[in-house]
């Protein structure tokens, strides 16, 4: 198996570890919350224990997580691009260029600003040249559908020229630190650093969003 499939294994398997903690604490402290005299799982219908497990998701967990991911991109601050320009020559998205299209006429300003600076590859094998570790990766671990893009600003001697005037997407990347990086990247040490709370945080956000649609569920049915 190349490094970057055991990598992406080992962060799933990190990932289920902190899901789990994370849905356990989060289950012990809706709980606490219980109302005297209510019994059963949550939801139960009793609207006092609804609006106190929603107040703590919104007043105190979702700011927690804010707090953190703001210490993140703070913390990103000290690290630099280095110009690899790995990610000019090979950017991928689960959407296809229609669907981006379709995307932008619809206002998405992600799928504009996508489109404004990537085209599509011809080919996956074309693809493949630039990077094929991480096509081998993706194709490991059976992966949804992706598709793959490169910047035509960038020169045959991997420099960016336009760099003075590059668009934000190109400033801001990587903005998440479980993006998926060539050790090449000169924010591969900052996305080592802080992957734990960020997958933390991923995780927290996850089972926030499961209570929230069980207590919509619970009340349509
Ligand atoms: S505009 Fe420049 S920095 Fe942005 S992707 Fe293209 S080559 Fe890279
Ligand atoms: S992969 Fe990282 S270091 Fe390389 S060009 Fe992109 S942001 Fe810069």
């Amino acid at each position: 198996m190349n490094d970057l499939s055991e990598n992406l294994n080992s962060l799933k398997t990190k990932y289920r570890e902190i899901f789990k903690n994370s849905a356990e604490e989060i289950s012990k402290r809706i709980e606490e919350l219980r109302p005297a005299g209510v019994t059963g799982e949550f939801p139960c219908g009793n609207r006092d224990w609804d609006d106190a497990v929603l107040k703590m998701f919104d007043e105190e967990i979702s700011r927690d997580i804010y707090i953190k991911w703001q210490e993140i991109l703070a913390y990103r601050k000290m690290f630099s691009c280095n110009r690899c320009a790995t990610c000019c020559n090979l950017a991928c998205s689960e959407f296809s260029p229609e669907v981006l299209k379709k995307k932008a006429e619809n206002g998405d300003n992600f799928a504009t600003q996508f489109l404004s600076v990537f085209v599509p590859y011809e080919s996956k094998e074309e693809a493949r040249k630039i990077y094929p570790e991480y096509i081998k990766m993706l194709e490991d671990n059976k992966e949804d559908e992706v598709y793959f893009y490169h910047c035509p600003k960038l020169s045959d001697c991997k420099l960016c020229t336009d760099y003075e005037n590059r668009p934000q997407i190109c400033r801001d990347f990587p903005d998440n630190p479980l993006s998926i990086l060539p050790e090449s990247c000169g924010f591969y040490e900052w996305k080592k650093e802080v992957e734990p709370v960020a997958l933390l945080c991923h995780s927290m956000m996850e089972i926030i969003e499961f209570y929230k649609e069980k207590i919509c569920t619970f009340y349509q049915d």
